[in-house]
Order: C-alpha cells, then sequence, then structure tokens
C-alpha cells in the first residue's frame, strides 16, 4: 500500500505468480498437455507475459484466434507450438507458416487456401460440437477429413490435430456437454476412418478441464482458468488484476447535493465525495453505476452517481479518513474485502471475461513476477 500511495496515477497491477499458480492448479485436474490460450491480449492481462508465466507453470503450448495474434508470441521468442483458430480464408497462411504457426482448419475453404500457399503446415481440423458458431458442421465433417487426408497425402499439409469446443462446460450435468463430447469422439472415429492420425485431440477449455474428465482428451485448451476465472465455480484460482486510482479531490457536500451526469444520485446526507480519475473509458462498466463499490481505507465506499467517461465519484462518508492522494482499489483479488472483478461482473450485468478484456490501453500497467 505505501508504494501505490506514492504513484499518482490509476495503475493496474498484474500478478504473474498467480498466473502461474493457476495453471499448476489446473493440471493438477488433467493428465493431458495444457494449451494456454492468451488470445484477447492474455484476456487483457498482457499477452506474452501471461504466455511466459503460464509456460512456467507447465503450460506446453499456446493459443491465439488470428495469426496477427500469434506475431508477437514469435516475436518475443516464445517456441512453443502456437495454434490460430480463427482466420478467414484469405488470410496470410504464409506468414503464418514462416512463423510456424498451427492453424484451424473449419472447412473446404480453409484447407484448400491453406494447402496452396503454405504447404506443410500442420493443422486442427475444427469440428462443431454443439456451439452452433465455429467449426464444421456434422454434415460436412466427413468430406473435411477425407479432403485433409487426400492433402496430406499429397505432402501440402499434416493433420496435427482434431478440436471442438462445448457451449455449456460452465453447467456440469448439461445435456449438451454430453452430446458434445459424444459428438466429438464420433469425429474423432471418422478422421480415423479417412486415415487420419492427429496426435492431439482437444475438447475441453477450462470449464471442462476443471469439472469434466470425460471431455479432457490429450489437451485442454485453457483461457480464463489463467487469470483466475473459473465459471464452473469449483475450483479456487487466483485473480492476477488489481486497479488502484489515487484521490483526485475530496470535497464536504450537505445532504441534497446530486451528483454525475442525470442527476442519478443524491446525497442523504452530509458527506465526503472522493474523484478517482477512472471511468468507462478505461473499462469501468458505466452499467455498474448505482451499485459497485470501491475499496478505500479499509472499507468498502459506494460509487456515487453514473460512471463517467474519465471519473468517478466515490461516497467516502462523513467521517472519512481519507485524504486526497490516497489509494482506492477499484479491484482485486478480494483478500482484505476489497471487491473483485467478479463483482464488477456482477454489479454490470455481465461475465468476468468481459471485464478483464474491457479495460483500455489507456491504464498505466505494471507487471510483478
Ligand atoms: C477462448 C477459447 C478457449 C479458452 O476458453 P476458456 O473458457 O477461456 O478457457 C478455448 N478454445 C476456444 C476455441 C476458444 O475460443
Amino acid at each position: 500500500m505505501s508504494v501505490l500511495a506514492l504513484l499518482p496515477q490509476a495503475i493496474l497491477r498484474i500478478d504473474l505468480a498467480a498466473v502461474t499458480a493457476n495453471v499448476r492448479t489446473i493440471k493438477a485436474h488433467t493428465a493431458g498437455e495444457l494449451m494456454a490460450v492468451v488470445k484477447a491480449d492474455g484476456f487483457g492481462h498482457g499477452q506474452v507475459d501471461v504466455a511466459r508465466a503460464a509456460v512456467a507453470g507447465g503450460a506446453t503450448r499456446l493459443g491465439v484466434t488470428s495469426i496477427d495474434e500469434a506475431r508477437p508470441l514469435r516475436a518475443a521468442g516464445l517456441t512453443q507450438p502456437i495454434l490460430s483458430w480463427l482466420n478467414p480464408p484469405d488470410a496470410d497462411f504464409t506468414a503464418a507458416a514462416r512463423l510456424d504457426i498451427e492453424l484451424g482448419v473449419p472447412g473446404l475453404d480453409h484447407l484448400h487456401a491453406i494447402a496452396s500457399t503454405a504447404p506443410g503446415t500442420r493443422v486442427h481440423l475444427q469440428l462443431d460440437t454443439g456451439m452452433g458458431r465455429d467449426g464444421a458442421e456434422p454434415a460436412h465433417w466427413d468430406q473435411l477429413c477425407h479432403a485433409a487426408r487426400q492433402a496430406e497425402h499429397q505432402g501440402r499439409i499434416r493433420v496435427a490435430g482434431i478440436m471442438g469446443h462445448l457451449p455449456c462446460a460452465d453447467r456440469p450435468g448439461h445435456p449438451a456437454n454430453a452430446r458434445g463430447r459424444d459428438r466429438f469422439a464420433w469425429g474423432l472415429r471418422v478422421a480415423r476412418a479417412a486415415g487420419l492420425r492427429p496426435a492431439d485431440h482437444h475438447l475441453a477449455a477450462t470449464a471442462a478441464t476443471l469439472t469434466d474428465p470425460l471431455a479432457h482428451h490429450t489437451m485442454s485448451r485453457v483461457g480464463a482458468g489463467l487469470v483466475g476465472i473459473d465459471e464452473s465455480g469449483t475450483v479456487r484460482l487466483r485473480p492476477a488484476l488489481t486497479l488502484t486510482a489515487p484521490l483526485v479531490t475530496i470535497r464536504s457536500v450537505p445532504a441534497g447535493t446530486a451528483v454525475g451526469y442525470g442527476h442519478t444520485w443524491t446525497a442523504r446526507r452530509a458527506t465526503r465525495l472522493g474523484l478517482i480519475p477512472l471511468g468507462y473509458a478505461d473499462g469501468l462498466p458505466r452499467l455498474a453505476s448505482g451499485r459497485a463499490e470501491v475499496w478505500v481505507g479499509g472499507a468498502r465506499c459506494p460509487v456515487a452517481g453514473r460512471i463517467s467517461m474519465d471519473m468517478t465519484v466515490v461516497d467516502l462518508g462523513p467521517g472519512t479518513a481519507a485524504s486526497v492522494g490516497d489509494p482506492v482499489t477499484v479491484f482485486g483479488p478480494g483478500d482484505d474485502g476489497e471487491p473483485t472483478t467478479a463483482q464488477w461482473a456482477a454489479w454490470a450485468e455481465t461475465l468476468e471475461h468481459e471485464i478483464v478484456t474491457g479495460l483500455s490501453a489507456r491504464l498505466h500497467r505494471r507487471s510483478t513476477p
């Protein structure tokens, strides 16, 4: 706290040791390999830092959406296999091959484009196991497997893996889980019948890795869990973010004072109001206005009025001991009673993923190893 008190601006602290610890915790739940999914700037925690911390904890692979998301990992010198699974069929697959990136293949367009522009690429065929979103539809799977086998036979690609993704894994026992697992097992049989021998078959993300051993296969693709988010609510993972900001001003106001745009909040009693230099442009969800709390001097204080673009008013209470410059904790791991990103997500009627990936580039970031 004393160090933070000296910092004149809002700081987002990132506890990379927490990431490493989370990977160890998750690894204890599966015998399979662990792919650290570091999309969206490592869920807003810093892609390269999170990748390194995850590797330190035992992750042996890295996963991203686009080829562009893979570039900084190679530029940083990370040598683990990287899988990129979300590209249009006219993406720069030649560049991907140069960077030694494995590619997800959801259909024939991608297969043919990769086979012709990036020969030798290792691909993972994607089967839709219930998302209705990405991956080949079951009706097209057999054809995709046979075309991939033919391209492999011609030495143009190598089918390294088969992948699926579950839509309801955060609800253990949901019937879509068994359906998805069955469809994936079927997809694997079809692939083998077509002559493919994928060494990797992977279906589970964080939730299924923690709750559904039947979904484990040879590898898990873990994103949210790296940064302490367990949607299944079954395992204690460690949040890695702490956001603090100094009190810029403090004012004493009489009862009846209205605050902020739209005057949605009015002081019921004389009180002291603090101003912090963080708003929705920094990633604080405006929808949390009227519900959110922050942590000041060892106590929860409510946000007063609407969260603005750049600033937020906090009701410090009439007897506050806080002074200008004191640090306000917006969220942290929750150890001392400060709000967590999970609570901010509840206040904003969303999920933690959206809170952590929505924190803006304007925030000063400090990673601790
Ligand atoms: C984001 C993503 C993951 C990681 O999911 P988490 O629930 O965050 O662990 C895994 N696989 C695919 C295809 C994804 O898009």
